[in-house]
């Protein structure tokens, strides 16, 4: 090989090598300038023991108001069967003489009696559904309270939908995924044989994010907070008046509070 070929080449070499490390220069530049004009993620939501208080008044003042379960089950993938024999739900309304049908409200205003609720896993600090789960599906999260689910590990046997005494529990007789109306591609979706249930939003309290059903609520009937703080909002509101839960006497100790 010639001098001068031997030189072309070699110039023509540290040529390419300046284009190319300029152009990785610029590409990390934009990168590191994209990554620093990006959100930074928000720090999780971390509480002793999560809880819920549902203020009922606001929501019989809020007529048929649906948004919590609207918001709830478009997150969550929840399936709309249009069917009451196959529905699924994670929070959802009932009357408040049924929700409450132990307790005595005999000269209670008649349209509160017939008011809708909401109602939702109560996650349960003492968890009949997970004592009877053969597998290991479904446990009290020991860090803050949730009652979570694993949808991989759970094989339908509905151990866990008997031993619910509220009725939070659904199971998949079909294939749940024709039925999602605007499917959330962040959010799982689940399969036929499966029970599934409000999780309190865990994968949102993961990124830092407020509970779908209380962001939803422009009502503010819902306020999740943590019970072991004496400063959550949670516990001011149970300071400055009377709550009641679900069927108490069994003992399951819901950490879902209803306030009159
Ligand atoms: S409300 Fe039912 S499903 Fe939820 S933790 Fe209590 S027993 Fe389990
Ligand atoms: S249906 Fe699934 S979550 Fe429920 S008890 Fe059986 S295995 Fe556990």
């Amino acid at each position: 090989m010639s001098v001068d070929r031997r030189r072309f080449l070699k110039i023509a070499g540290l040529t390419t090598l300046a284009v190319a490390s300029g152009s990785a220069r610029k590409a990390l530049t934009a990168d590191a300038a994209d990554s620093t004009m990006a959100t930074p993620p928000s720090p999780p939501l971390t509480a002793q023991r999560w809880a819920m208080v549902v203020d009922i008044r606001k929501c019989l003042a809020a007529g048929d108001c649906r948004d919590c379960t609207l918001a709830c089950h478009r997150v969550h993938n929840v399936p709309d069967f249009g069917n009451p024999k196959d529905e699924i739900k994670w929070i959802w309304q009932e009357p408040f003489e049924r929700v409450f049908a132990d307790q005595e409200y005999e000269h209670l205003e008649e349209a509160l009696k017939h008011a809708g609720v909401p109602v939702l896993c109560n996650h349960c600090d003492n968890p009949p559904c997970v004592r009877v789960c053969p597998t290991g599906s479904t446990w009290k999260r020991e860090t803050d309270g949730i009652v979570m689910m694993d949808w991989h590990r759970c094989i339908g046997c509905r151990y866990c939908v008997a031993a619910c005494p509220y009725g939070s529990r659904s199971f998949n007789w079909r294939d749940p995924r024709p039925f999602i109306k605007e499917l959330e591609p962040e959010f799982p979706t689940r399969m036929r044989g499966v029970v599934e249930k409000c999780t309190f939003c865990e994968e949102r309290l993961a990124r830092g994010k407020p509970l779908a059903c209380v962001e939803a609520c422009k009502h503010k009937a819902l306020t999740f907070g943590d019970l072991e703080d004496p400063d959550s909002e949670v516990r001011a509101l149970l300071r400055e008046g009377f709550a009641i839960r679900r069927r108490p006497s069994l003992g399951t100790q819901p950490e879902v509070y209803y306030k009159l």
